[in-house]
C-alpha cells in the first residue's frame, strides 16, 4: 500500500485521475491486516482499488465531479464498497469521471482533466475516465465504474484495458448516484478478464435495498477461464463496421474474427436493424431519467447552497444553477421537454418502443449465436477538446455501446491491437445473466 500510494504520487501528478486520496484510512486497514494476517476468506485482502465517485463511501468525499456534491461527505457506503471491503479490498481513493457519469471524455468534470494512460494530449474516454486512467497507468489493478451508456467499456478500449458491464440487475445500485436508473450498471476496470471475473464474485447479487437486482444465484465466474471455446457461434452484426467506424478499426476486429476462427467457432455476419435509431432513443430515455433522478439536488438536502438568496425559489434556482455544469443542465433541459405533457407521446414513448424493438433485435440473434462480437468505438481516444464544444459528435462516438444498456445485456472490452499507436478494443455482448460464458470467450481472446 505504501508503494501503491508513492506512486500514485508521481504518476497521477500527471494522469490526474483521481479526485480524493484515502490514504490515511487506508494504511490503518493495511496496519490491520499485517497484525492479524491474510484472512482466508478474503479473496481482495491488502488489495488497493480505485472507486468511481459516483459511488458513495462512508465518510469520503463523493462527488460525482459537480460543483453541487463539491463537499459531500456520504455517512454510508454503496452496497459494492460494503462487498470489496469485506473482501479485503482497500480503497486507495476516489476516481474523476464525467459529471454525473454524463459524457464520454471525462472533460465534463467540474474539477480536472484526466489525461488518457497512453499519451497525456488525448482523453481517457468517458465516463469512466479517471477509473480507466488510474488501472491503465498503473496505479491501482482494479477500479469500480459505471456504464450507462457505453462508460466502462469506452474508457478501457481508449486505455487498452478491460472493462466489464455486467447484465442490469446483476450488480446493487444502491449507494450509486443516479443517472438514468433503467440504464445505469456497476462493472470492473481491470487489466486481465481474470481480475474482471474475480471482482464480479464479489459484487455480484440481490440486494434487499435495490429490487431491480435479480434474485439468481451467482456462479464462480472464474470457473470457465480458461476452457475452449470450440464450437461456439459467434455473430458479427454489420451494422457495427459501417458507416462512421474508422476502417482500421474495422480491420482489428476482422483480425479478431480470424483469431475466433482459429479458436474452433464459427463467425458469421448478423443484423441489428435498429442500430441505427439507439443514440436518438437513448439520449431521449436517459435524459429524461436524469431530469427525474436530478430534482433531488435542491441546495437544501446536499452539498452546495448559493450564497445571499432572498427566498426559497432563490435557493432553488441559484444553487442548481450554479452548481450543475453545462452538459448536466443540456440534459435536464433535454429530458424536461421529453417528458412534459405535450411532447411525452412523441418523444419518451416513442423512445420506449424503439427500445423494445432494440432489445428484440438481439434476442433474435441470440436464438442462434452464443455471443456478438463488434467494435467498443469508432475510433481510437481522441485528442483533449477536440470534441468538447460540439455534443452531437460527442454522443455519436457511443453508438456502438448504447444498443446493449438499453437491452440490458452484458458487455466486455478486451483489448484488440492498436490504430496509430493507440489502443481499440473488441467488444463481446453476451445473452443476459451469462457473463461466464462472455467472460469464457473474453479469456480466451485475451
Ligand atoms: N457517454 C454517454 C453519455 O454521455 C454514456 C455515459 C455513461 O455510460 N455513463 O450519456
Amino acid at each position: 500500500l505504501k508503494a501503491t500510494f508513492a506512486n500514485i504520487e508521481q504518476v497521477d501528478a500527471d494522469v490526474q485521475a483521481f479526485l480524493t486520496l484515502n490514504q490515511e484510512a487506508a494504511t490503518k486497514q493495511a496496519a490491520a491486516i499485517d497484525e492479524a494476517g491474510i484472512p482466508a476468506d478474503q479473496p481482495f485482502a491488502g488489495v488497493p482499488v480505485g472507486i468511481k465517485d459516483n459511488i458513495v463511501t462512508k465518510d469520503l468525499k463523493t462527488t460525482a465531479a459537480s460543483k453541487i456534491l463539491g463537499n459531500f461527505m456520504p455517512i454510508y457506503n454503496a452496497t459494492v464498497v460494503d462487498k470489496l471491503q469485506a473482501a479485503g479490498a482497500i480503497t486507495a481513493g476516489k476516481l474523476n469521471l464525467d459529471e454525473f457519469a454524463m459524457g464520454s471524455s471525462t472533460e465534463n468534470s467540474a474539477f480536472q482533466t484526466t489525461k488518457n494512460a497512453w499519451d497525456y494530449t488525448r482523453v481517457p474516454g468517458g465516463s469512466s475516465g479517471g477509473s480507466a486512467a488510474a488501472v491503465a497507468s498503473g496505479q491501482v489493478p482494479m477500479a469500480l465504474g459505471t456504464d450507462t451508456g457505453g462508460s466502462i467499456r469506452q474508457p478501457a478500449a481508449f486505455n487498452g484495458i478491460v472493462g466489464l458491464k455486467p447484465t442490469y440487475g446483476r450488480v446493487s445500485r444502491w449507494g450509486v448516484i443516479a443517472f438514468a436508473s433503467s440504464l445505469d450498471v456497476v462493472g470492473s476496470l481491470t487489466r486481465t478478464v481474470k481480475d474482471a471475473a474475480l471482482t464480479l464474485n464479489v459484487i455480484a447479487g440481490h440486494d434487499d435495498k435495490d429490487a431491480t437486482t435479480a434474485d439468481i444465484p451467482v456462479p464462480d465466474y472464474t470457473a470457465k477461464l480458461g476452457q475452449s471455446i470450440k464450437g461456439m457461434k459467434i455473430g458479427l452484426p454489420s451494422e457495427y463496421l459501417g458507416e462512421g467506424v474508422d476502417p482500421a478499426v474495422a480491420a482489428q476486429v476482422q483480425k479478431a474474427a480470424d483469431q475466433f476462427r482459429a479458436l474452433g467457432a464459427t463467425v458469421e455476419t448478423v443484423s441489428l436493424p435498429h442500430t441505427k435509431y439507439a443514440v436518438a432513443a437513448y439520449y431521449i430515455i436517459a435524459s429524461s431519467e436524469a431530469s427525474s433522478n436530478l430534482q433531488r439536488f435542491d441546495g437544501i438536502r446536499y452539498g452546495f447552497r448559493a450564497e445571499d438568496v432572498k427566498n426559497l425559489e432563490d435557493v432553488y434556482v441559484r444553487s442548481r444553477s450554479e452548481g450543475f455544469g453545462p452538459e448536466v443542465k443540456r440534459r435536464i433541459m433535454l429530458g424536461t421537454f421529453s417528458l412534459s405533457a405535450g411532447f411525452y407521446d412523441a418523444y419518451f414513448k416513442k423512445a420506449a418502443q424503439v427500445r423494445t424493438l432494440i432489445s428484440r433485435d438481439f434476442d433474435q440473434v441470440f436464438a442462434d449465436y452464443d455471443f456478438i462480437i463488434a467494435p467498443t468505438t469508432p475510433t481510437p481516444a481522441f485528442k483533449i477538446g477536440e470534441k468538447v464544444t460540439d455534443p452531437l459528435t460527442m454522443y455519436m462516438n457511443d453508438i456502438l455501446t448504447i444498443p446493449v444498456n438499453l437491452a440490458g445485456l452484458p458487455a466486455v472490452s478486451v483489448p484488440a491491437g492498436f490504430v496509430a499507436g493507440m489502443p481499440v478494443g473488441l467488444q463481446l455482448i453476451g445473452k443476459q445473466f451469462d457473463e461466464a460464458t462472455l467472460l469464457q470467450a473474453a479469456d480466451a481472446f485475451e
